[in-house]
């Protein structure tokens, strides 16, 4: 018997709600969210977007931000350019920590905190001031997702306020003379761009986008080549859900970012974006709740990568 999507999607809902988890400490403003929230969506083909939950809850996008602005930095320098600024090997450490190339100094790889900071410094021309980078960022993540996204002003003060950790990664990057930009502005600009909101319908888009070669579902724009979503999907699948990254791959099987709000986003190739939300966390950062959604949704759909068609 055939049941809808969306009261299929309810069903996965409620036979993942449980209570796991920790809310995100290390930016104040995020303990202030409804720890029962529960959302996801699907985005297919056509951009047909099924959802079910807290779908049109909002929340800040944080490092799910991450991939995009690797795109972006893709589309104005190339792969071999980023590459010599910031490596595509996991780091097996948590998402803030100094994981670099000894030799060279290189980030890791750019799904964790020190790499997506270089990686922000890195998008657009070096000559554009701090805002004008941000609204390239912002510009760029809008495309991704088929609307403009606004930035969340009481997340973006708390992120900043409690920067000292990024704001050593940057000085670090900095000295090494991977950037040359100011680090407090860096900073600054990350900080922003984590604080963009979305909802989880816009995961799923963003995520459709990605799996579709580079092409918004919804708007039609072609938002970057395929050949750089190829890039950004394959570091995602070694490096998207940090040090978890091993067990989401063998578990779930699909390219996939998560952020400390909540969010999990993943991108299977040609099919689906995928979007879940719920904001307690497990000791990766990585949402409890969003990842058991996306364990079941692979586990019913068969959508795990390595699985035979
Ligand atoms: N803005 C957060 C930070 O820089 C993002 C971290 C995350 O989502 N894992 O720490």
């Amino acid at each position: 018997m055939q049941v809808p999507v969306d009261d299929y999607l309810a069903e996965v809902l409620a036979a993942c709600r449980q209570d796991a988890g920790e809310l995100n400490s290390s930016i104040p403003e995020l303990a202030r969210a409804d720890p029962d929230q529960l959302a996801v969506a699907v985005c297919v083909g056509g951009g047909r977007v099924y959802a079910a939950g807290d779908a049109g809850a909002r929340f800040s996008i944080q490092s799910l931000s991450k991939p995009f602005v690797y795109a972006l930095a893709l589309r104005d320098h190339g792969v071999g350019f980023v590459e010599s600024k910031v490596d595509v090997e996991p780091s097996g450490d948590p998402f803030n920590e100094i994981s670099v190339e000894e030799e060279s100094g290189r980030p890791r790889n750019p799904m964790i905190n020190i790499g997506a900071l270089t990686v922000h410094a890195l998008v657009g021309e070096e000559r554009l001031d701090a805002a004008q980078r941000f609204e390239r960022v912002r510009a760029g993540l809008s495309a991704f997702a088929g609307r403009r996204l606004e930035v969340d002003e009481a997340v973006f003060t708390s992120e900043l306020d409690h920067a000292h950790r990024n704001l050593a990664l940057a000085h670090l990057v900095r000295s090494r003379e991977i950037f040359t930009l100011d680090p407090h502005e860096v900073v600054e600009g990350y900080s922003r761009q984590c604080s963009l909101v979305v909802d989880t319908r816009d995961l799923a888009v963003m995520g459709m986008t990605l799996a579709s070669a580079g092409r918004n579902p919804l708007t039609g724009e072609q938002v970057v080549s395929e050949q750089i979503c190829r890039q950004v999907l394959s570091v995602m699948t070694t490096c998207g859900m940090y040090n978890a990254a091993g067990d989401w791959m063998t578990d779930v099987g699909i390219p996939a970012k998560s952020g400390v709000s909540g969010g999990v986003l993943g991108a299977l190739p040609g099919q689906a974006g995928i979007g879940a939300f719920s904001p307690r966390l497990d000791a990766h950062g990585n949402s409890t709740r969003a990842v058991a959604v996306c364990e079941r949704l692979s586990a019913d759909l068969g959508l795990h990568l390595m699985s035979p068609p």
